[in-house]
C-alpha cells in the first residue's frame, strides 16, 4: 500500500491523537500487519516492474508519475522511507544504494555548473574525493572553511553558492559542529543546509529539529547496525526530496536500494534506540580510561567534559554515540603496534556495527598512495589519529582489550 509523504498509515490514523515515542515508531511506523496478512516483517517485493490490467490503466499511472518499473519505487523501500523520515522528523526520505549514493544524488540534483557549496574542511574521505575531484569537474565549485567558526561562511558565500555542507560529529575527528548556529547564519544568506549525520543517527541528533534543511545518512553504519548492508538516505522537505527522486535516482545516479537490503534495514531500525544506548555506554566507559591512561595523549569524545565542542554536542545530541578517536604519545608507529595487539577491535574502515572497528587512517592513507597517487589526509587529521568504533560488547572486556595493548607501547 502506497504511503503518503508523510508516511501516515491506517494503523497511524488508527493511532490518532497519541505521539507514539522514538522506540516505538522505530518498531511500527508506516506498517501495520493487517495490511499484509498479518505478516509481522514487511514484505520483500522482488519485483523490477508492475504490470497494469489494462493499457488505460498503465497511461493512467504513468500520467500520474505513478509506479512503473522497480529503479523508482518499490513498496519495501517506501515503508523504509516512510519510517526514516519520521524518525528524523522530515516531510520525505529517499533511500539509495549507499552513503556515497546519497551524497551523490543530493550534489549532482541540486547544483549546477557555475554554483558553489561551502563545505566543512574536514569531512569523510570519499566526500573528500567527490568536492575535490568529481564535482568540479562538472564546474561545480567547492569552498572549504572551518565551519566551527560559522562567521567563515559569510566570508565566503556568494550569490553564487548553493549549499553549505557538512557533518557533525565529523567524521573521523569526533569534532561538533554547531548546527543551529550555522543554519542561521546560512539561512539569512539564502542557502540551504545539508548535514551528514551518520555518526550519530536520528536515535541521539535530528538535525532537521536544529534548522538543517537536508539530512544525509549512510544506513550502512548505525542505522542497519549490523556490518552486513550498504546504504544511503537523504531526509528534508517533499518538494527537494521529489527532485531528487525524479532527477537523481531516475536518471543522474539510478543508485536503487536493493528491497532484500530494504529489509535488512527495517530489521536494523527496530534496535537502533537500544543499540545506541549501548554503544554510548561503552564509549564512554573506554572513553574515560583512555584520557586517563599514560600512553594516550589525547582523547576527542563529545560527551567529555574535556572535549572543546562538549557545550554543542550536549545541547544537540541526546547522547553519545559510539564514535571516538584517540592519539597515542607512541605517535604513528605505535597507533600500528597498539592496533596489532588488539584481539576484540577488528582492523576495518566501517563503523557503527555491533562488532568493535578500529582504522588508523594515516596507515590506509600512506599503502593507498600506491594506486592513488593524489590520496591524502582529511584537513586536520594527523599522522597519530586512531578512530575507534566501539560496539555492543561487554565494556569490561573492550577496556581490558585496550589496556593489554596500551601497555608499555
Ligand atoms: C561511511 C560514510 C559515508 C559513505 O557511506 P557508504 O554507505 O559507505 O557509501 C558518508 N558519510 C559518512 C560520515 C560516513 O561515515
Amino acid at each position: 500500500m502506497p504511503h503518503t509523504a508523510s508516511g501516515a498509515t491506517e494503523a497511524d490514523h488508527r493511532h490518532a491523537g497519541r505521539q507514539f515515542g522514538f522506540a516505538t515508531r522505530a518498531i511500527h511506523h508506516a506498517y501495520d500487519p493487517a495490511d499484509h496478512h498479518g505478516a509481522v516483517a514487511p514484505p520483500v517485493y522482488f519485483t523490477s516492474t508492475y504490470a497494469f490490467g489494462s493499457v488505460a490503466e498503465n497511461d493512467e499511472a504513468a500520467a500520474r508519475g505513478g509506479v512503473l518499473y522497480a529503479r523508482e519505487y518499490n513498496p519495501t523501500t517506501a515503508i523504509l522511507e516512510a519510517r526514516l523520515a519520521n524518525l528524523e522528523g522530515a516531510e520525505a526520505c529517499l533511500v539509495v544504494s549507499t552513503g556515497m549514493a546519497a551524497i551523490g544524488t543530493l550534489m549532482l540534483s541540486l547544483l549546477s555548473q557555475g554554483d558553489e557549496v561551502v563545505v566543512h574542511r574536514t569531512l569523510y574521505a570519499n566526500t573528500v574525493a567527490l568536492t575535490e575531484t568529481g564535482l568540479p569537474r562538472f564546474g561545480i565549485k567547492v569552498i572549504p572553511v572551518d565551519l566551527a567558526d560559522p562567521a567563515n561562511l559569510d566570508r565566503v558565500a556568494t550569490g553564487r553558492t548553493k549549499l553549505v555542507y557538512f557533518e557533525t560529529p565529523v567524521n573521523p575527528l569526533s569534532a561538533v559542529l554547531d548546527i543551529a548556529a550555522i543554519a542561521n547564519r546560512a539561512h539569512a544568506l539564502g542557502i540551504p543546509v545539508a548535514v551528514d549525520s551518520t555518526f550519530a543517527s536520528p536515535a541521539l541528533q535530528r538535525p532537521i529539529e536544529h534548522g538543517a534543511d537536508l539530512v544525509v545518512h549512510s544506513l550502512t553504519k548505525y542505522i542497519s547496525g549490523h556490518g552486513d548492508v550498504l546504504g544511503g538516505a537523504v531526509l528534508g522537505r517533499a518538494g527537494t526530496i521529489a527532485r531528487l527522486h525524479d532527477h537523481g535516482l531516475r536518471y543522474l545516479t539510478g543508485a536503487t536500494m536493493s528491497p532484500m537490503t530494504a529489509a535488512l534495514v527495517l530489521r536494523g531500525l527496530k534496535t537502533l534506540p537500544l543499540r545506541m544506548e549501548r554503544h554510548g555506554r561503552n564509549a564512554l566507559a573506554i572513553a574515560t580510561m583512555l584520557e586517563a591512561h599514560p600512553a594516550v595523549r589525547w582523547v576527542s569524545y563529545p560527551q567529555l567534559a574535556s572535549h572543546r565542542d562538549h557545550a554543542i554536542a550536549v545541547r544537540q545530541m541526546s547522547a553519545g554515540s559510539g564514535m571516538l578517536a584517540l592519539g597515542l604519545h607512541a605517535g604513528f608507529d605505535g597507533a600500528r603496534r597498539f592496533m596489532d595487539r588488539l584481539s576484540l577491535f577488528g582492523r576495518a574502515v566501517s563503523l557503527g556495527d555491533a562488532e568493535s572497528l578500529i582504522m588508523h587512517p594515516a596507515s590506509l592513507n600512506r599503502a593507498r598512495r600506491a594506486i592513488r597517487p593524489e590520496a591524502h589526509l582529511a584537513e586536520g587529521v594527523g599522522d597519530d589519529l586512531i578512530r575507534l568504533s566501539v560496539g555492543l560488547e561487554d565494556a569490561g572486556d573492550l577496556i581490558e582489550d585496550l589496556r593489554q595493548a596500551l601497555a608499555s607501547l
